[in-house]
């Protein structure tokens, strides 16, 4: 299970560095869209993020739990799991107005 604080990966201006070693950079573009989709009001829509695993064909689905101001995100097909946390605020957080 990946337990992200968000908090540690965009730069003073809220962005993503260029110059972070690229798997750091895969994933916090990754979790970037998980907040981004998990706080974006369309509950209709199909899950499509895809799996950071390797060869996982697998997509993400993020589920915001309001209470605990997280984000919780599973893989339809491998089940790789995350919680992220203090994303609120950033530039991804669509409540963020
Ligand atoms: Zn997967």
């Amino acid at each position: 299970m990946y337990i992200t604080n968000f908090q540690h990966f965009p730069d003073k201006n809220g962005n993503i560095p260029k110059d972070m070693p690229k798997e750091a950079r895969e994933l916090a573009n990754f979790l970037a869209l998980l907040i981004d989709d998990a706080t974006t009001n369309d509950y209709d829509s199909e899950p499509e993020i895809r799996c950071i695993e390797n060869n996982c064909p697998g997509l993400i689905v993020p589920t915001l739990i309001e209470e605990y101001n997280e984000i919780y995100w599973v893989c339809t097909h491998c089940k790789t799991s995350g919680v992220i946390s203090n994303w609120r605020g950033t530039k991804w957080d669509n409540n963020n107005s």
